[in-house]
């Protein structure tokens, strides 16, 4: 998502006259996007600044994304060489602060975030011809215990599902063959246009735009996740073989402590309606680990729910505390040691999953979007539906796949991806 914003900002400055350099070094305005999910995150943007301090003698440094948003003004305090904090709710107003910037004010904040709209700009700067992202939905109305999203991107809005269907011809016209909806919680979309589309019906008519051959959408919040989507996937086939929906936690009562809105049942539920589905659809969660309270029992629970459900991959964290949220309120933190330990032995457990579920795909031929050619290990990249990596061997000198749709059939099989021959 943060790259995808970035692409918008970068378009919105072009149309201001502005051109891109490929090095900070040749850049008179940096633009620094950031992230705030994690701790870790945060710390890594004013270690950033510093060294931009340092190294940018002579430039205009802005400040955007979620840091800018959480932060705000103590920004200038802690970098005083930053001139211009943005949230990505105040986007649409780049333009305009833009002006105010070249026209000599020290400092230029776009920090509300009392705003219905999202930020729709034609102007977008794509850089992967082939795969493009649409943001459908943008905010947050859950409030979750652990997390800073609600308030560093503001409310839930969402588009028009006519602009998001327009926005998907014009792609499709201009070569892009893979469409990534995007969103927070993506399939809390609601059509504010009276068509009224639910997300189920927005993703099947994005996947009948012609020349649209795959769809993906991220990320899935289980409470709204609904059978319709699954019968969706079921019956178009451009809706890729995948779908990530977080779970968290594997034990119902940290899911509560958490404000997750939905018990270790209802989650399983929902893994039953994709296990049963008549394609295959891989399933990838994120999983934190050490929330507040968390017990041994908890812990086991999740990694009883890893067993259960077999994910294809997962994303997961030691849980961090965040500003304003109100897990940061809560008795019995748990010391970033026995975090650690936890996540290893989950991640492990895992790894051993991935092992097993990958292994039973030696000698499946699967159909790849070529991604690129890594030159180290001279093989093609591709992506298959379910969104693994299936690493190829074919001469190059027959030309670039990069972009083009192949068959091949995988011959050897990691916890991270598959490898394979070319077969068409
Ligand atoms: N909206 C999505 C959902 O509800 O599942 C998740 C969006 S969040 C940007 C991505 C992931 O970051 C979460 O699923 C969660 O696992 C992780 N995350 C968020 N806040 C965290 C925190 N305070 N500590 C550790 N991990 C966190
Ligand atoms: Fe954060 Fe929860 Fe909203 Fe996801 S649903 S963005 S985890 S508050």
């Amino acid at each position: 998502m943060n790259a995808h914003d970035s692409e918008k900002v970068i378009g919105t400055l072009v149309s201001q006259g502005y051109a891109q350099v490929p090095t900070v070094e040749e850049a008179e305005l940096v633009f620094y996007n950031t992230c705030s999910i994690r701790d870790k995150a945060e710390q890594k943007v004013f270690h950033r600044l510093d060294q931009f301090k340092r190294d940018g003698k002579g430039k205009t440094f802005a400040v955007l994304g979620c840091v800018a948003q959480q932060e705000g003004e103590k920004i200038f305090e802690k970098a005083p060489h930053v001139r211009m904090v943005c949230g990505s709710a105040s986007y649409n107003q780049l333009p305009q602060m833009l002006v105010q910037l070249e026209s000599g004010n020290r400092r230029v904040t776009g920090l509300s975030l009392d705003t219905e709209d999202t930020f729709e700009t034609p102007l977008t700067r794509r850089d992967n011809p082939h795969r493009a992202y649409i943001t459908v939905i943008e905010g947050c109305d859950k409030s979750c215990a652990y997390c800073v999203v609600p308030f560093t991107r503001g409310p839930e809005r969402s588009r028009t599902s006519a602009s998001v269907i327009a926005e998907s011809r014009q792609l499709a016209e201009l070569g892009s063959t893979e469409i990534q909806l995007l969103g927070q919680n993506v399939n809390s979309y609601r059509d504010p246009s009276p068509a009224a589309w639910d997300f189920a019906t927005l993703l099947d008519n994005v996947g009948r735009v012609p020349g649209i051959r795959r769809v993906r959408f991220t990320t899935s919040h289980p409470r709204d996740f609904v059978k319709q989507i699954v019968d969706a996937i079921d019956e178009n086939p451009a809706l890729c073989n995948h779908v990530h929906l977080p779970v968290q936690s594997g034990s119902t009562r940290v899911l509560e402590a958490m404000q997750r809105l939905y018990t270790r049942d209802q989650y399983m539920q929902r893994i039953a309606w994709m296990k049963s589905a008549r394609r295959p659809i891989a399933i990838t969660t994120d999983v934190i680990v050490g929330f507040p309270g968390e017990t041994e029992a908890d812990f086991e629970a999740t990694l009883g729910l890893l067993d259960e459900v077999e994910y294809d991959s997962i994303f997961s964290f030691k849980y961090s505390r965040r500003p304003n949220t109100s897990a940061l309120a809560l008795d019995d933190h748990i010391a970033e040691e026995e975090k650690g330990r936890r996540l290893a032995i989950l991640q492990e457990k895992q790894r051993q999953i991935q092992i097993r579920r990958n292994a039973a795909y030696v000698g499946v031929v699967e159909e790849c979007l070529v991604e690129g050619f890594n030159k180290a290990t001279g093989q093609w990249i591709g992506r298959t539906s379910q969104n693994k990596t299936l690493n190829f061997l074919h001469p190059v000198e027959d030309g670039d796949l990069t972009g083009r749709y192949v068959e091949a059939r995988v011959t050897r099989a990691g916890p991270n991806s598959l490898a394979g021959e070319y077969v068409n």
